[in-house]
């Protein structure tokens, strides 16, 4: 067999059975490829279920408000996925509501990358394109034991160009996915299982005995680390008030959270949040703390109960009430939401 027909053989073998892997339908492989460009598989399954239940095609989430998708994407984090989803589910439904099928006109929507654009082709429509994804990239990176950054242009053409000797065009979209799988589960980063990898035959990776050495590491940037304190103010009929993100933040625009100020211990944060906010704050001791990582950020977050007294509180777009069974429903931030809902409820 030749390492084409090896690697399907493989994956008809070992192939997760995966929500979206039952179905060939291009709008869910879309929001499917989208959803775990940042995110593992085991958390994006409910989320995907839910997604698709709420929105079953791209003129469903075309006519429903971005609010409503941001909420439904609460918690996986990466917003601007699924802003670019909308937008490109618009530009589908203004279009008739038929999606493209090739990778090149799936590319002219807005949102979708190369990397999208390859995936939903080949698997939806059997398009002969190869994808580079962080897991394929590494496996090619191996076989052919590739030194230089994948980062780089050229780089990624060389890959792109032996990820594409790998698909069958018979089966492109098993082909791609394929090779994602093998990333995932055999050519690990840190502990290649060679001895169980349906392409070890003329691996140079392999034949080195260093193929976790393979595509060098990228050069990282230290995080910052960042205490922040969220006050919890509680209203009548036990409401929390909570503002906006304002749609001009370079993380997470447009979804709700407590106010929150970067502040270390009770006396600075009630200065913060006073400057910020105006009136006077009272802050209780925490009473809950997370830790979560954002864009070389290393946040330790403490939830502190907080009386306010203020001349006047502000309600509408950016700021409001609500009742805690109304907040499973909010666009929040993912913290917001481990503080604030019951993973019931989510
Ligand atoms: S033989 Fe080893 S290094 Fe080469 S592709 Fe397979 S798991 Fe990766």
């Amino acid at each position: 067999m030749d390492a084409r027909a090896e690697l399907l053989a493989w994956y008809d073998a070992h192939r997760r059975d995966l929500p979206w892997r039952r179905t060939r339908e291009p709008w869910a492989v879309w929001v499917s490829e989208v959803m775990l460009q940042q995110t593992r598989v085991q958390t994006a399954i409910p989320y995907f279920e839910r997604f698709l239940a709420r929105f079953p095609s791209p003129s469903a989430l075309a006519a429903a408000p971005l609010d409503e998708a941001l909420a439904l994407w609460s918690g996986l984090g990466y917003y601007r996925r699924v802003r670019q989803l909308h937008a490109g589910a618009r530009a589908v439904a203004a279009a008739g509501g038929r999606m493209p099928t090739t990778a090149a006109e799936l590319e002219r929507l807005p949102g979708i990358g190369p990397y999208t654009a390859a995936a939903v082709a080949s698997i939806a429509f059997g398009e002969a394109v190869p994808v580079l994804d962080g897991n394929v990239a590494r496996v090619v990176a191996r076989r052919l034991a590739l030194a230089q950054d994948p980062a780089r242009r050229e780089t990624r053409r060389r890959l792109l160009a032996a990820a594409g000797e790998l698909v069958d065009p018979r089966r492109a979209g098993d082909s791609n996915q394929a090779l994602m799988e093998l990333g995932a589960r055999v050519c690990t980063p840190r502990a290649p299982r060679c001895a169980a990898c349906p392409l070890a035959a003329g691996c140079r990776g392999a034949e080195s005995g260093a193929a976790e050495a393979y595509p060098p590491p990228r050069a990282r940037r230290a995080p910052r680390r960042v205490r922040q304190v969220a006050a919890l103010v509680e209203g009548a009929g036990g409401r929390l008030w909570l503002v906006r993100r304002a749609e001009s933040e370079a993380v997470m625009p447009g979804l709700w959270e407590p106010p929150t100020v970067e502040a270390a211990g009770r006396r600075a944060a009630e200065a913060a949040f006073a400057a910020r906010f105006g009136g006077d704050w009272r802050l209780s001791a925490p009473v809950a703390r997370l830790r979560h990582g954002i864009t070389f950020r290393e946040i330790e977050l403490e939830a502190r109960a907080a009386r306010w007294q203020a001349a006047a509180v502000a309600e509408g777009d950016a700021a409001g009430w609500f009742t805690r069974a109304e907040l499973a429903a909010l666009p929040l931030t993912g913290a917001a939401r481990k503080l604030l809902v019951p993973p019931e409820a989510s």
